[in-house]
């Protein structure tokens, strides 16, 4: 590919413990790269994945950039050229950490610019949200929206396009434990039972509004209270080898909280500095060391701005 426009979208962290479909957070890194151009014939073109591409389809109706690319060009009336697409995977699919979003969000914001900017970054949510049905089989918006956007974000009612910014004190970081095992975001919710108790909701809905108000009042002890799922985690931890020992190790060195980043199998811990984030990656890695388990571990902080060209 001779010239092109390039674009990188973030790994985000949905769910957040209390903020089941309802939260999400982008992170500085991993970030999925689409480098796209203009070609003469009509449609799109996925002629290249490279890095993390285990089981990640080329066909431009099941691959997330391709349906999100293909419903902006189809919304915008272009029929005349097409568009070719090479994507870059840093992060891996199935992981919990929102690829199939970040490649849908990076596609949408390439052609956009193709096209010369005629939408707003946000308008460009929904064509993303079209490729995030088909992988994930719902078109919740907790990984979108702030892979697009960045930050953290609070999804009121997706449909609507109803979404929040939550403001959260400076310095958090995360702490991320990969482990070597890919859980399908299909498989994990359809374990999800479909009914909470009364006394679960009570408590998860106290948790979700404290946690926002901690975020906002820079109260980390309320931040660290609010912190815990008691409706998900309980049905998906099963799925994580060791998740106990790992949140118990993470929450001993100090950090705030520690759940599944998403359908799992990545787990967070969200810590008060970089540092402590840093010591907290290293002990859950090492208890996957100890039980002779593969696990990568990253610190990130929360990244501000969504996608971006590069
Ligand atoms: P994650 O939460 O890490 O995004 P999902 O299970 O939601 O994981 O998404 C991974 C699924 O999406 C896989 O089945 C994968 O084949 C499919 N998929 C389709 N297109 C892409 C893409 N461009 N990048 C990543 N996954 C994709």
């Amino acid at each position: 590919m001779t010239s092109g426009i390039k674009v990188i979208a973030p790994a985000t962290i949905s769910n957040l413990a209390c903020g089941f479909d309802t939260l999400g957070l982008a992170l500085d890194l991993p970030c999925d790269e689409i480098i796209g151009r203009w070609v003469d014939s009509p449609g799109v073109h996925i002629i290249e994945i490279s890095g993390e591409k285990k089981n990640i389809p080329y066909h431009v109706d099941t691959n997330t950039a391709g349906i999100a690319a293909t419903a902006l060009l189809s919304h915008m009336g272009e029929t005349g050229r097409g568009v070719e697409l090479k994507i870059r995977k840093h992060i891996p699919g199935g992981s919990g950490l929102g690829s199939s979003a970040a490649s849908a969000c990076a596609a949408a914001v390439l052609v956009n610019e193709l096209l010369n900017r005629p939408l707003e970054k946000r308008e460009l949510i929904p064509f993303a949200l079209d490729g995030e049905l088909v992988s994930s089989g719902s078109r919740h918006g907790d990984n979108v929206v702030p892979c697009m956007i960045g930050g953290l974000m609070l999804i009121r009612d997706i449909l609507e396009y109803d979404y929040h910014r939550v403001y959260a004190p400076s310095g958090l970081f995360l702490a991320v434990l990969l482990p070597d095992l890919v859980v399908n975001t299909r498989d994990s919710r359809g374990l999800l039972r479909q009914e909470v108790s009364l006394q679960d909701m009570v408590k998860q809905s106290a948790n979700l509004g404290a946690l926002i108000i901690g975020m906002n009042t820079g109260d980390l002890d309320l931040i660290h209270r609010s912190l815990e799922d008691h409706v998900i985690e309980p049905q998906r931890k099963h799925l994580i080898p060791f998740f106990d020992q790992i949140k118990d190790r993470a929450l001993n060195l100090g950090a705030l909280g520690c759940s599944i980043s998403g359908a799992g199998p990545a787990l967070f811990a969200l810590c008060p500095e970089k540092l402590l984030a840093q010591n907290v990656a290293d002990a859950m890695k090492q208890v996957y060391e100890e039980h002779h388990l593969g696990a990568r571990t990253f610190v990130s902080g929360i990244n501000q701005e969504g996608v971006i060209l590069k």
